[in-house]
């Protein structure tokens, strides 16, 4: 039961040749995500072996372009290979507009529905849920209105001890009775659902922080994340820098991972000013140990 996550891009507002702007794919049990979808997205995909046509929902954090400017040539793409199937889109209203001008100006006819979905940048929100996993948009500070997710997995119900099953000759009523937790009677004698159940999997987590200055008013969202990403554009040797543009230092992202208790933190979107970037993982070891650096084409698994 994978839950994976393809780093695609790594890079702040202007890429350079090693770092992509951002981009990330995220893989739960087979349900495929793209989480913001920077210029050159589309070529990371393929570079990475993601599977580019099944990927069903989209979220775009907010409206600078490093963050949506490859979502045009991605959705051109799809439909080019005859893509049928619904996509659906999580993003600032406005993105609406932006796409639908730009396609009707180029003349372009999809196969497929796009189903745009507009997020809140009020307060936190559910905004997708099936039988195995919640997705909850949460606001973050920037420049301008931009969301992070939440990817949480439901705790699964208890499954039955395969043996049992043929040795208590157990009824679907039965079974079911055990798999939620209650105890049932069987023969007169009544068997607790502890003795034939074995606990179903943990809840794994991801929280992705978007583009955020240092605040701690998100920490009630992401804590106790199994991994949280959290962007890291500057040194402190530029904090001044990071303050007035609404982004953070890797030891404000490493400050955020230890206060919110989280087990590890990924941390990304290094400006191009940075030519190496050895000092962001040590400057944010040094608060949080569990800190990664990501790179275009890490991928990081969660285990169950
Ligand atoms: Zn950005
Ligand atoms: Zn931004």
């Amino acid at each position: 039961m994978k839950f994976e996550l393809t780093i695609l891009g790594c890079g702040g507002a202007i890429p350079t040749l090693d770092r992509k702007p951002t981009a990330q794919y995220l893989n739960i049990q087979e349900r495929y995500f793209l989480i913001d979808c920077g210029e050159g997205t589309q070529v990371q995909l393929r570079k990475y072996h993601c599977k580019f046509s099944k990927i069903d929902r989209i979220f775009i954090s907010h409206l600078h372009g490093d963050h949506f400017l490859g979502l045009f040539g991605y959705l051109s793409t799809l439909s080019l290979l005859g893509r049928k199937k619904t996509i659906h889109i999580h993003a600032p209203k406005d993105l609406k507009k932006l796409l639908a001008s730009h396609f009707s100006i180029s003349g372009k006819q999809f196969n497929f529905d796009i189903n745009f979905n507009e997020l809140n940048f009020s307060k936190s929100t559910l905004i997708f849920e099936d039988s195995i996993l919640q997705i909850t948009s949460f606001p973050v500070d920037h420049s301008i209105q931009c969301c992070g997710f939440i990817f949480k997995e439901k705790t699964s119900k208890r499954s039955m001890i395969k043996s049992k099953i043929r040795e208590l000759n157990l009824s679907i009523e039965a079974i079911k009775s055990f798999k939620n937790r209650q105890n049932f009677k069987l023969d007169g004698k009544l068997i607790d659902f502890r003795d034939v159940t074995k606990p179903g999997n943990r809840s794994r987590s991801y929280a992705y922080c978007a583009d955020t200055c240092y605040n701690e008013n998100i920490i009630p969202y992401i804590k106790h994340a199994d991994l949280l990403y959290h962007e890291s554009t500057f040194l402190e040797d530029r904090k001044d820098k990071a303050q007035m543009t609404k982004h953070s230092t890797a030891n404000q992202a490493a400050t955020i991972a230890s206060k919110a208790n989280v087990k590890e933190l990924l941390i990304g979107h290094f400006s191009a000013r940075y030519e190496e970037i050895d000092g962001f993982l040590e400057e944010a070891q040094k608060v949080f140990k569990n800190t990664i650096s990501c790179y275009d084409g890490y991928i990081h698994s969660i285990k169950i």
